[in-house]
C-alpha cells in the first residue's frame, strides 16, 4: 500500500474518533444541567410540603383562638342567668348559648381536620426528605460519573491529538492541506473505499481503467465524480495508530 494512502486513512480514522469524542464531550454539560434541574425539582417539592404544613399549623392556631373566644362567649352568656327576669328572656338566652355552642362544635371539627392534615403533612415531609436524600445520593453518584467521563474524554482527546500530530507530520503539506480542505466539504469522509467498482462516497461507478489502478493502492487516485481519494480494501491492512 502506498504510504501516503495508508497515512491518510489513519488520519481520517483518528479525526473521526476525535469528532465522536468532542460530540460526547459537548453532551456532558447538558446531562449535568439535567441533574441540577432534578435536584432543584426535589428541593421545590420539599419546600411545597413544608409550606403546606406551616399553613395547616397557622390555621389550627387561628381556630384554637376562635374556640377559646367561643368558650369565653358561652361563659359570659351563662353568667347572665341570674339577671334573667322572664321565661321568654331565659328561652332566648338558652337559644343564644346553643347557637354559640354549635359554632364551637364546628370549630372543634375544623381543629380535628387540621390536626389530621398536620399529621399527614408531617408524614409527607418525612417521606419527601427520605426521597430527596436518596435522589441526592444518586445525583452525586451521577455527577461523579460525569466528572470521570469528562476527565477520560479529555485524556483520550489529548492522546488523539498527539497521535494525529504524529501521523500528520508524515504527510506532505500539499496533500495534508487538500485533505483538510475536503474534510469539511465532504463530511469527514475524504478517503473512501472503492467497492464493487463504485465510489462508496458518492456511489457512482468508477470507470474500469481507473478502478484497475485503484485496486493496486499504489497511488493517490480521486473519484472522477466527487473527488474523494479512493482505496481498495482487500489489498490493505491499515496500521492502527
Ligand atoms: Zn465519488
Amino acid at each position: 500500500m502506498e504510504e501516503r494512502l495508508n497515512l491518510l486513512i489513519q488520519l481520517q480514522e483518528i479525526d473521526g474518533a476525535i469528532r465522536a469524542r468532542q460530540e460526547e464531550k459537548r453532551k456532558l454539560p447538558e446531562l449535568l444541567a439535567a441533574l441540577e434541574r432534578k435536584s432543584e425539582a426535589n428541593k421545590a417539592e420539599l419546600d411545597s410540603v413544608r409550606e403546606a404544613l406551616e399553613t395547616a399549623q397557622k390555621s389550627k392556631r387561628d381556630r384554637d383562638r376562635d374556640l377559646e373566644e367561643g368558650a369565653q362567649k358561652v361563659e359570659k352568656l351563662k353568667s347572665r342567668t341570674p339577671d334573667i327576669k322572664t321565661n321568654k328572656e331565659y328561652t332566648a338566652l338558652l337559644k343564644e348559648i346553643e347557637t354559640v355552642e354549635q359554632e364551637n362544635k364546628t370549630i372543634e371539627d375544623d381543629i380535628l381536620k387540621l390536626m389530621e392534615k398536620i399529621d399527614a403533612a408531617a408524614a409527607e415531609i418525612k417521606a419527601a426528605e427520605a426521597r430527596s436524600a436518596q435522589e441526592a445520593a444518586e445525583i452525586d453518584a451521577e455527577r461523579k460519573q460525569f466528572e470521570e467521563s469528562m476527565a477520560k474524554l479529555e485524556s483520550e482527546l489529548a492522546a488523539d491529538g498527539r497521535a494525529r500530530d504524529e501521523i500528520a507530520s508524515r504527510i506532505d503539506a500539499a496533500l495534508l492541506a487538500k485533505y483538510h480542505k475536503r474534510l469539511v466539504q465532504q463530511g469527514g469522509r475524504v478517503v473512501v473505499e472503492a467497492r464493487g467498482e463504485s465510489c462508496s462516497g458518492c456511489f457512482m461507478s468508477i470507470p474500469p481503467q481507473i478502478f484497475v489502478n485503484v485496486k493496486k493502492n499504489t497511488e493517490i487516485i480521486t473519484c472522477p465524480n466527487c473527488q474523494r481519494i479512493l482505496f481498495f480494501k482487500e489489498a490493505i491492512a491499515p496500521k492502527t495508530p
